[in-house]
């Protein structure tokens, strides 16, 4: 009962379909943390980028910013998060927004940036597009805190809810890195496209990304769509069902339960 009232509330009722998730086909076998093997996606999801280049005038005067970080513990992330200036976003922002959950949990979402709820309350996801998201955690039977962080790519609000510019994505770079490297979660998965493009630093087409497992230093990566994207393209909810089942049985195959 639980998981058709969820998927109710996902807007799928009782007309999703499940896909033929390629598992079998892209190698994944349990491995201990930290130990998967990559997986290179094809050309036609991922088109190669420059290097990840940090750009804003801060951070050229910061020397060794990204060295500082990378050795930071929980309260000293939270806190330089807090107070940083690195990009522009701080000029509007109410606070920035590190992340909320499960420090310790195998499923790390990221999605792109903190909306107007979120600058207002301090946490990810909490407007219409997390309502959703808690949706889609419960239909696969995860929820928010147990076991499950919950990230964005930029700390703080782009005003108007605009796509962060890349120098804002590189700017917070280090911070979303270093929290991948505290929680060590066993899969990531990166919702919409500044999210994925952030993680691979690489061109992505969501289309041709999705039901594919990438690889972020040796942790599987699959990408969907942020839910935002769907509250505005109902049409899409079934694929995300589907992209769920992916998650979920990547997972389980991650941890040696079937
Ligand atoms: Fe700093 Fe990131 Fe906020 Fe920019 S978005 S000011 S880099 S915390």
């Amino acid at each position: 009962m639980r998981r058709e009232s969820t998927l109710r509330e996902m807007g799928l009722g009782p007309v999703w379909r499940l896909r033929d998730a390629p598992v079998d086909n892209i190698g994944v076998s349990p491995v201990p943390k930290r130990g998967f093997p990559a997986v290179t996606p094809t050309s036609a999801a991922v088109e190669q980028a420059p290097a990840r280049q940090h750009l804003t005038p801060t951070l050229a005067a910061g020397e060794g910013r990204g060295e500082a970080i990378a050795r930071m513990d929980w309260p000293e992330l939270k806190s330089t998060v807090a107070d940083c200036d690195a990009c522009m976003l701080c000029r509007e922002r109410k606070q920035a927004v590190l992340g909320v959950g499960d420090v310790n949990a195998d499923w790390l979402f990221i999605g792109e940036g903190p909306g107007a709820e979120e600058d207002e309350r301090g946490e990810p996801f909490v407007g219409q597009a997390g309502k959703l998201l808690d949706a889609m955690l419960a239909a696969i039977d995860l929820k928010r805190g147990d076991d499950v962080y919950i990230a964005n790519a930029v700390k703080c609000r782009p005003p108007d809810n605009r796509t962060p510019d890349p120098e804002e994505t590189s700017a917070c770079w280090p911070f979303l890195e270093r929290q991948v490297a505290l929680i060590k979660p066993k899969l990531i998965v990166a919702l919409g496209k500044p999210a994925a493009q952030t993680l691979l630093n690489a061109e992505v087409k969501i289309s041709a990304s999705r039901g594919r497992l990438f690889d972020f230093k040796g942790i599987p990566l699959i990408i969907t769509y942020h839910p935002a994207y769907l509250l505005r393209n109902l049409a899409d909810k079934a694929k995300a069902w589907e992209d769920l089942c992916f998650m979920r049985s990547t997972m389980r195959k991650l941890k040696g339960t079937v």
